[in-house]
């Protein structure tokens, strides 16, 4: 037998005897009754109410958060828990185990365990209070979010312009709307819906949501979520292309989802990415403009995959310019890179959207070199 089959049957062997711990810290008196918190609190000083615990750990998703700590899973277990390198103490076999139905982690290396609040502990090495603030920080606008990407889903479909400009652009596919969450800010009642789900007005303006006269930021636009932010795209000619709110665009578009494929596309725009997804290509992913920023770079780094970087062919250059840097300093970081080379003038887009097809651009996936 191979290291890494014994390797793999240890680890197997591990999960079995901690899938029961797992299972006995649900059960933990800490978590289980209603009575203690498990946390560093210094209770009956300031209590904080248990259900704006269990409304902030709905809100913010264990394996969210730690994968914004860039927590990555080593391989999925059973019952869909993970299992990874524990990132609170140096771990060197993947000994860290989450369970995203039951919100819980549990490590057989350092014996710790809990949820998302008692994780901010003891990651940020901070008190209880000063956890739940890093946490509502993190968590943001999440919610309001949720709700505006809602409203516009909704919209979409009443609005015969939004539909025209899809088509236009070369998406058809309601499982790729759906996929995408593909919205639609008409203009106008946006301010009023998140107003009478309990939203202020001071809220919509600090999230970027609504003009200072209560004006959607996002009118006549196609609407993307994304993690954190939205992106909009103008249908007008006459409006700036795009928006995003203030605050970063977050990580690579749908990284949870190709991760771990060992080739990965990398595209400029959410419209290159879903005509590719349409076509058939489901290891795509978009870094939302040429720049990838911190994050998303770490992102790419994480892997051992091979990256496909299908950037822009514009007349200015700047899309392969863009992409020779970024392959220049993955390269540096081991991972192994392709340029795509697109015929002149085009991004993926227009590639599909002037008659290309999944058989062509494959050919030039096959074509691309270092
Ligand atoms: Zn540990």
């Amino acid at each position: 037998m191979g290291a890494t089959a014994a390797a793999e049957r240890v680890v197997l062997g591990e999960d079995r005897s901690h899938a029961r711990a797992l299972s006995a810290y649900a059960h933990h008196r800490c978590l289980g009754s209603g009575r203690g918190l498990p946390y560093s609190a210094d209770r009956g000083k300031k209590s904080v109410s248990r259900q704006a615990l269990d409304e902030l750990k709905q809100q913010i998703p264990l394996q969210d958060y730690l994968q914004a700590c860039d927590w990555q899973p080593a391989r999925q277990l059973s019952r869909g828990r993970w299992i990874g390198l524990c990132p609170l103490h140096s771990d060197h076999k993947p000994s860290f185990l989450v369970d995203p139905i039951k919100n819980l982690f549990y490590c057989y290396g350092c014996g710790r365990g809990g949820d998302v609040i008692r994780f901010a502990e003891l990651y940020h090495h901070a008190k209880f209070p000063h956890a739940l603030a890093l946490l509502r920080q993190w968590r943001g606008f999440a919610p309001i979010l949720h709700e505006t990407a809602d409203f516009y889903r909704l919209q979409l479909h009443c609005h015969g312009e939004a539909g025209a400009y899809l088509r236009q652009r070369g998406v058809r596919s309601p499982e790729l709307i759906e996929h995408m969450r593909i919205g639609y800010a008409p203009g106008g009642c946006l301010r009023g819906w998140l107003m009478q789900l309990g939203y202020t007005f001071p809220v919509l303006r600090q999230a970027g949501l609504v003009t200072a006269a209560g004006y959607d930021a996002y009118s006549h636009r196609i609407v993307f979520p994304l993690e954190g932010n939205l992106y909009g795209r103008s249908i007008a000619a006459s409006a700036a292309p795009h928006r995003f709110l203030p605050g970063s665009k977050g990580g690579l578009y749908a990284w949870e989802q190709v991760q771990r494929c060992p080739e990965v596309i990398l595209v400029e725009g959410l419209f290159d990415y879903a005509v590719l997804w349409q076509a058939g290509f489901r290891h795509v992913t978009c870094s939302l403009g040429n720049h990838l920023n911190a994050r998303q770079f770490r992102q790419l780094c994480g892997g051992t995959h091979t990256v496909y970087l299908t950037f822009d062919v514009d007349a200015n250059g700047s899309g392969q310019q863009a992409a020779q840097w970024l392959a220049h300093r993955l390269r540096a970081q081991g991972i192994t890179t392709r340029r795509v080379l697109l015929p002149d003038g085009h991004d993926p887009n227009s590639f599909f959207v002037q008659g290309g097809d999944a058989r062509q651009f494959q050919s030039l996936l096959e074509a691309a070199r270092p």
